[in-house]
């Protein structure tokens, strides 16, 4: 079995047996791996105290085609990423970007949406507890681009007819973003949307400053996003990770 040594980070951990650990891993030269970490329970030099969620380093993996659970003989952890776990405004974004990743990525290997991740990642532990919401917004959505299924904003996803400015906005998951008015009747599920909303994401997928968001703002994005993410999903399957950074009142007393 020929051993690859890639950069990864932990997506999904949990407890195998008395002493061992499953792992589901982003990785930059094999995808999205899942992987048995045999000895991970307890302390020792393969895997130090690390694999944490979200924690990032060099993967030792024994690759074998056809097998859906891999081998991973070590793990050199380079960075924790600790501050994502300690606030749950940082660790609900970062789990709904894992959620996304695991959903949608294969074990081919992609660097560029492992490193749009691993940004996303990056950005959202150096945020600010209150602008957690918006930072993880950013990242879930250059996720889905980069994944290949990026919205249409300033053209109908249908038609591709650009829109004439004041024309109000239909925002249709199934129609791949927003669609004129004309193509929008065709999808009863639409919703209007101020032109802002498609300005804001628009400057998430650039990478460029985009609007501060207040909370409500914030969870009607986050609300646009579950849906879209949703309709691309073959099998309906419910977006749990989603829903808890969506719904979760984390400050209720
Ligand atoms: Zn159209």
């Amino acid at each position: 079995m020929p051993l690859l040594s890639t950069d990864a980070v932990v997506l999904h951990s949990f407890d195998y047996s008395e002493s061992s650990r499953i792992l589901r891993l982003a990785t930059r030269d094999a995808g999205a791996q899942s992987v048995l970490a045999r000895g991970a329970r307890r302390a020792s030099k393969k895997f130090g105290s690390a694999l944490g969620l979200f924690s990032q380093g060099v993967a030792h993996l024994y690759l074998k085609s056809g097998r859906d659970l891999q081998t991973m003989s070590a793990f050199d952890c380079t960075h924790a990423r600790t501050a994502i776990g300690g606030d749950l405004e940082r660790f609900t974004g970062a789990a709904a970007l894992a959620e996304l990743m695991l959903l949608f990525s294969t074990d081919e290997s992609n660097e560029d949406l492992y490193m749009t991740l691993v940004h996303a990642l990056d950005a959202i532990e150096a945020a600010p507890p209150d602008l957690a919401r918006a930072t993880s917004l950013a990242g879930a959505w250059r996720i889905v681009a980069e994944l290949g299924f990026a919205p249409a904003l300033d053209v109908c996803g249908t038609c591709q007819t650009l829109f004439p400015v004041g024309q109000p906005l239909q925002f249709v998951p199934e129609g791949g973003g927003v669609l004129c008015a004309r193509c929008a009747r065709a999808y009863p599920s639409g919703r209007p949307i101020p032109a802002s909303v498609c300005a804001t994401i628009a400057a998430w997928l650039l990478a460029e400053e985009a609007p501060v968001l207040d909370l409500r703002e914030a969870r009607a994005h986050q609300r646009l996003l579950r849906e879209f993410v949703h309709s691309h999903l073959a099998d309906g399957r419910a977006l749990r990770a989603f829903e808890v950074w969506e719904h979760g009142d984390w400050n209720a007393t």
